[in-house]
């Protein structure tokens, strides 16, 4: 079992719900982060929020529990609330502002501010559909129909209620919390395709990190992070060369290190929109390529200075691989992957030098 995939998995379905979205997510998440589990829970967070339902569905109330009504409940709160609650019963302070995308006093008063949103405007409710108990002025102020609305409609009145009122007030400190029934709630079995995909997720690179949480649904697409990389890569006695170029929706980076024989070290930038993210590098005349997200791409090696014009690089195990023929002068090559939907990634040049084969 990969570590990270269960944790994955429970946090998509603590915001979401919905089984199919919530492996959708997951299976996108455990893809990018890798066996890493804070960058996995990263990625988790930013994949099922951006798969939010706009309404969620109304629950219905027969035959309903009490964890039941609190993921009702919750389903009313904002999801980014859902996903900062469910992350910070995952892990602790540190991870969660890793999860999160932002510093760890910011990641602690975000899990503080919706603790107490939902102690405010949801317990008071849940409450309210456990009845008045012994208390009769609460009986007045409960709703007689039982529909969601009508519970979040009489919380207000109810926690006006249990402040001034002593009998309310013990029973509601003893009371379990809406965050806590949610976090009780059973978690489905992960999903054959989320296991598969961590699996596979193990020979991958990881994915840079998704943007931070901070960043709304407004500013998310226009986002420029620039979140520069720069891998210090050690390679052994037989490599000639390794270049690692990463390209993300809104995340530009990129690390390159080359060794000898290649001469000088190469750092590129870019910040073309590609939704692919490709790596490659050679040892001696092999190359290897490696597409992050998606198994179905469509990865041609090209080159200058050797013969041919370029070769299409078959899948091998985990890695497309493929062999540049030998040569007797500088051969400059770049690895081109098309995914089914037509986007693009390249890397950029890097050179095998003669003899290197
Ligand atoms: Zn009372």
């Amino acid at each position: 079992m990969p570590e990270p995939a269960e944790a994955v998995w429970g946090h998509c379905v603590a915001v979401l719900r919905d089984g199919t979205v919530a492996a959708d997510a997951a299976e996108a998440a455990v893809r990018r982060g890798g066996r890493s589990r804070s960058l996995a829970l990263a990625h988790a967070r930013y994949q099922a929020l951006l798969r939010t339902p706009t309404a969620p569905p109304g629950p219905d109330f027969d035959g309903l529990d009490p964890i039941g009504l609190a993921l009702a409940l919750s389903a009313t709160r904002p999801a980014e609330e859902r996903a900062v609650l469910d992350l910070e019963g995952r892990v602790d302070r540190g991870r969660l502002a890793r999860a999160l995308g932002v510093a760890p006093a910011r990641a602690a008063a975000l899990a503080t501010e919706a603790a107490a949103t939902w102690e405010r405007e949801l317990d008071p409710a849940l409450l309210a559909w456990l009845g008045p108990g012994d208390c009769h002025e609460l009986a007045e102020l409960l709703p007689s129909a039982e529909r969601l609305e009508d519970l979040l409609d009489a919380a207000p009145a109810v926690a006006a209620h249990v402040a001034g009122c002593e009998a309310c007030s013990d029973r509601r400190r003893a009371m379990v919390t809406v965050k806590a029934l949610v976090a009780q709630a059973p978690l489905p079995p992960l999903p054959a395709r989320v296991r598969a995909a961590a699996g596979a997720a193990r020979f991958r690179l990881p994915a840079s990190a998704p943007p931070p949480l901070d960043a709304g649904p407004g500013q998310r697409r226009g986002l420029a992070v620039l979140a520069v990389v720069v891998g210090v890569v050690l390679a052994a006695g037989t490599t000639t060369g390794l270049v690692i170029w990463r390209n993300h929706r809104r995340v530009s980076a990129v690390a390159a290190v080359a060794t000898a024989p290649i001469p000088a070290s190469t750092v590129v930038v870019s910040t073309t929109v590609v939704p692919l993210e490709l790596a490659a590098n050679a040892q001696g005349c092999a190359v290897q390529a490696q597409v992050v997200d998606d198994i179905d791409a469509t990865v041609v090696l090209h080159w200058r200075g050797g013969s041919g014009p370029e070769q299409a690089v078959p899948l091998i195990g985990p890695a497309y691989k493929t062999i540049l023929a030998p040569t007797t002068v500088p051969v400059t090559w770049w690895v081109t992957a098309t995914d089914q939907r037509g986007a693009q990634a390249r890397t950029p040049d890097a050179v095998v030098t003669p003899g290197a084969c």
